[in-house]
């Protein structure tokens, strides 16, 4: 019946879209085919490597770039890299920093769970600005003298979260950061699409750049990418790649690492926990180039249908439909799903937790549930799925009517 039956478990229907926490995006067919390819025969890993790099390069306008255990990984190894630049004594000494400066300047509005991953290869982050908007207490989000204020000499960089609403930005805080010679990191895990964000966070000042892998580009879910200054991604890697050769065998790609600028081989680095195997290097560089291609747009008209059949199906329901289609004309549509809790007697909390719970489990988007909404991502919609959705959604957006309550 499949490898998850075999395991005793039964597949859901995840309308949540690419969210780690339930597998992430599908893979494409070309996808999974290099992967499977990938594992017939070896190549070194640091040469394998260079050459993602080059394809990374020529589709982001990056100097190098490098694959990833994820956006996550991202962070920790871009920290790392701006922590210890080819300075083999620094990378022994992560997560300590003693002797060099460490902190990361972000802005309070910005720190988010995924910092935990900057944190983790020693930097210390100091935050700067307020939290007027959401505490209502103000009008001004961060400005950008408020990091210029907050530059020193324990200062090694700066961190940014990219958002569409992100403020200041990232133009002007690279302005300020590149003032002080100091470097900028971006986590933009999950801005893809617009596909011009991979090039765009590049020119707009960034020094490295983190995406993910498992998300949009619909690669292996454990990659991401790493990308910007060539002195940056090169001592990233020697923190990622295990190194136990010799320095006068080890010959690198040149375009990933700079060997004259090493006194000696690091040992594996604060990265090695995080090390990728040849076919996900070799699937994400796949899925990166059918991401860039446009392919994806393709499955947009189909998923739009699967939508408009469950909004159609809920009609007599006690809920609202709102088709969301985004501006971008890259990203999925979504159904948005306002539950009438009165008539249906039963809150939005309710509904989700029975959605889970039935057979087969279906995982609907939970961010707006104490509102009263939910919400359904087609990424992993099928006719045949779409069939069953429609059926478990049908079974719990029924009142149970007055003689139950
Ligand atoms: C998803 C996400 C991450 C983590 O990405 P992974 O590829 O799962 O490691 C980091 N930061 C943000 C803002 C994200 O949305």
């Amino acid at each position: 019946m499949g490898v998850y039956h075999d395991l005793g478990l039964d597949p859901i229907i995840n309308v949540s879209g690419a969210v780690t926490r339930l597998g992430g995006a599908p893979m494409p067919p070309p996808v999974l085919d290099a992967f499977r390819a990938a594992a017939d025969e070896c190549v070194p890993l640091d040469t394998l490597h260079g050459a993602a790099s080059r394809v990374i390069a020529e589709l982001t306008g990056a100097e190098a770039g490098l694959v990833t255990a994820g956006a996550a990984a991202a962070l920790t190894l871009g920290t790392a890299a701006i922590l210890t630049g080819y300075d083999p004594s620094r990378m022994e000494r992560l997560p300590h920093c003693a002797g060099f400066p460490d902190e990361f300047v972000v802005a309070r509005d910005q720190r988010n769970g995924y910092d935990h991953a900057v944190r983790a290869a020693g930097a210390r982050l100091v935050e700067v600005g307020m939290n007027e908007v959401i505490a209502g207490a103000g009008v001004r989000r961060v400005e950008a003298w408020e990091y210029a204020a907050a530059f020193g000499p324990a200062t090694a960089g700066v961190l940014y979260v990219l958002d569409p609403e992100a403020r200041p930005p990232l133009a002007e805080v690279a302005a300020e950061a590149h003032a002080a010679g100091l470097p900028v990191l971006v986590d933009a895990a999950g801005e893809l699409p617009p596909r011009s964000n991979l090039r765009d966070v590049l020119a707009a000042g960034a020094d490295l750049v983190c995406f993910s892998g498992g998300k949009a580009v619909r690669g292996p879910q454990a990659t991401g990418i790493l990308c910007g200054r060539r002195d940056l991604v090169g001592p990233a890697a020697l923190q990622m790649l295990d190194l136990d050769d010799h320095f006068d065998l080890w010959d690198p790609p040149p375009e990933l690492i700079d060997t004259a600028r090493l006194r000696g081989l690091p040992r594996h680095g604060i990265g090695r926990g995080m090390k990728v195997s040849k076919e996900q290097v070799v699937a994400l560089v796949t899925a990166l180039r059918l991401f860039v291609s446009g392919a994806y747009d393709a499955e947009l008209p189909a998923m739009r249908g699967h939508l408009e059949e469950v909004a159609a199906a809920l009609a007599a329901r006690p809920v609202r439909c709102r088709l969301v289609m985004p501006a971008d004309g890259q990203s999925p549509p979504v159904l948005e799903l306002t539950i009438d809790e009165a008539v249906l007697g039963r809150t939005a909390v309710e509904v989700c937790r029975r959605l889970r719970a039935g057979r087969p489990p279906v995982y609907p988007g939970h961010g707006g549930v104490r509102e009263g909404r939910l919400t359904v991502n087609p990424l992993h919609l099928t006719g045949e799925r779409t069939r069953l959705l429609i059926g478990r959604l049908q079974e719990e957006l029924t009142s149970d009517g007055p003689a139950a309550r």
